[in-house]
Formats: C-alpha cells, sequence, structure tokens
C-alpha cells in the first residue's frame, strides 16, 4: 500500500546486495579505490593469474598443484601484501583481460613486455631475460628459420612466439610463410610436434628446454638467434599500490640474495655465472646455457 516504503525496501535491499557483491562491475576503479586488491579493502586474498603449462615458471606438480618459479614469487609478493595467494590457472591469451576486468589482481605468467601489452596493463620491474627458441624432431632436416618455409608451426596463442612466427610470413627469400597451428597450452604444442602434425614448435627458451628434456630424445632445439625478451609481472592499469609492493618484493630478493638462490634451484646453468645476467635488462648477448652450447638442451645429436 505505502509505495515510498516499498520502494525504499527495495532501495536498501538492492544497496545492501551491492555492498556483498562489492559491486565490482560497475566500478572500473574497484582495484584502486579498495586497496591492493581486484575484492577491495576487505579482502585477504590477492589472486594471481597464470597458465600452468609453461616450466619451470609454472608447472603442475606431482601433488596437482600450479608450482614453479613465479608462484613462489607470488608468494613472496602476497607476504608483502599481508595477503594469502589464490592462483588461477587459465589461458594465457586471457590473462590481460582477466586482469582489466578485476577477476584476478596480478599476472606472474613469465610474460613478456611488449609495447602492445603496456597498453593493457602496467608492469613491474623486468624480473628474467629470456628469448624464443625453434624445437623440432631430433631427427629433423630444418637447421634454420628459412627452412620452416612451407613446414608448419606449432606456438601457443597470445605469446610473444606466436607473434614471431606470425613475422615469419615474409622469410629471406620473399615468399610468405602462414603456417601457424595456434594451441591453448604448451603440451599440446609440444605433443603436435612429437606426433608430427606440425614441424616444428616456437617457446620462450627455459620452458623449451624444460619439455625437450621431459621428452627425452625425441625433439631438440636449434640454435637459431632471436633477440631478447624481459619478463615482468603485470597488474590493472593504475594498480600503482599493488605494482609498488610488487617492486619492493623484486628490489629486495635481489638485494638479499633469494633471488639468487631462486636462480640456482630452477635454472642451474644460469646460475654458474651469476644471477644478475638472469634478468640483465641490457645484456643482449651472453645469457649462458643457451642451447647453441648446452648439450642438454638437446642431447639427442647422437641418434
Ligand atoms: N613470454 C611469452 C609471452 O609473454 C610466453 C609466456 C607464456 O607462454 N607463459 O608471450
Amino acid at each position: 500500500m505505502n509505495k515510498t516504503k516499498i520502494l525504499a525496501l527495495v532501495l536498501v535491499l538492492a544497496l545492501a546486495v551491492c555492498a556483498f557483491a562489492a559491486c565490482g562491475g560497475n566500478d572500473q576503479n574497484a582495484a584502486n579505490q579498495g586497496g591492493a586488491t581486484s575484492k577491495g579493502a576487505a579482502s585477504d586474498t590477492l589472486i594471481m593469474g597464470t597458465e600452468a603449462s609453461f616450466p619451470p615458471f609454472e608447472y603442475i606438480d606431482d601433488n596437482a598443484q600450479v608450482a614453479g618459479f613465479d608462484i613462489e614469487l607470488s608468494n613472496m609478493i602476497a607476504d608483502a601484501a599481508g595477503k594469502k595467494l589464490q592462483v588461477e590457472n587459465m589461458d594465457f591469451g586471457g590473462l590481460v583481460a582477466a586482469l582489466q576486468s578485476g577477476k584476478i589482481d596480478f599476472v606472474a605468467a613469465g610474460m613478456t613486455v611488449t609495447d602492445e601489452k603496456k597498453k593493457n596493463v602496467d608492469f613491474s620491474e623486468p624480473y628474467f631475460t629470456s628469448r624464443q627458441v625453434i624445437v623440432v624432431p631430433a631427427d629433423s632436416a630444418i637447421a634454420s628459420k628459412d627452412d620452416l618455409l612451407g613446414k608448419i608451426v606449432a606456438v601457443q596463442e597470445g605469446t610473444t612466439g606466436e607473434e614471431m612466427v606470425r613475422e615469419f610470413k615474409e622469410t629471406d627469400n620473399g615468399e610468405p610463410m602462414d603456417n601457424t597451428a595456434s594451441f591453448k597450452n604448451n603440451a599440446d604444442v609440444a605433443m603436435e610436434v612429437i606426433n608430427g602434425r606440425a614441424d616444428a614448435f616456437v617457446l620462450d627458451e627455459e620452458p623449451a628446454k624444460a619439455i625437450v628434456a621431459q621428452n627425452e630424445g625425441k625433439l631438440k632445439i636449434l640454435d637459431v638467434e632471436f633477440g631478447n625478451e624481459n619478463y615482468a609481472v603485470a597488474v590493472k592499469k593504475g594498480n600503482t599500490e599493488l605494482l609498488n609492493i610488487i617492486n619492493g618484493v623484486i628490489a629486495d630478493i635481489k638485494a638479499n640474495g633469494t633471488y639468487d638462490e631462486m636462480i640456482a634451484e630452477y635454472f642451474p646453468d644460469r646460475a654458474e655465472v651469476g644471477a644478475e645476467d638472469a634478468a640483465d635488462v641490457t645484456d643482449e648477448a651472453d645469457v649462458p646455457g643457451t642451447p647453441a652450447d648446452g648439450e642438454a638442451a638437446d642431447g639427442t645429436e647422437a641418434e
């Protein structure tokens, strides 16, 4: 009967629902206003997004948990933020959108800093230097980038490796090379080559070395020089509070020896010449343990 009262009640209920749901969908700046996390100041959880087919940065361990270098780093970030870490394993190609929508608070996925990505996310200081490599079956005759002409190259969707293969289109002899097969995870990328459905795959060096080692005798890494890339942690654009915490952690672990220990644990051949080089932004050539000099990288030549 009393319309005003009913209206007021509806309004109160709507507000209550809104408060419980944090009304994240309507507030583009929720992450910034509510503190470092996407769920507002009340949340005690920091959500990290990754794609766990990228060993040893992220992989599924024997206990079916996502583990690896990036997860260790993320735990330190959560500790510094005074929050619990929650890891969301998702498609690499969906990570940026998940950040933007507030579904996750940060990305630790061996994500390469690119000008294109910088338009959509904010990156921390770099924490690792890598590069792309070409992986082929152990008995393949493919020995160079140009040998890929007319061949099928498998890549992971949304990665710099995929971008690079697309750029291969015009090879040195000027012929088009539109031969990319894209997959959501690197296990499928490698399987495609192992099962002979693709001739090669292009992937970041360390995960490629790990995958080649896991498939002993089946694959080899080509000695082809590509430019260096830097991995950094990504946050939603404008989330400077969380970005400062992340940069603080990266600076601290580099200063206190923890970073060196992590490099020694996950990348023993890099640690030999000092962890500095593993994340040296300006180091263009001297990344140690490259397939060029690493027997372990292919280890199959005799066969
Ligand atoms: N470093 C590559 C990129 O950022 C691949 C990362 C990945 O597959 N996890 O695109």
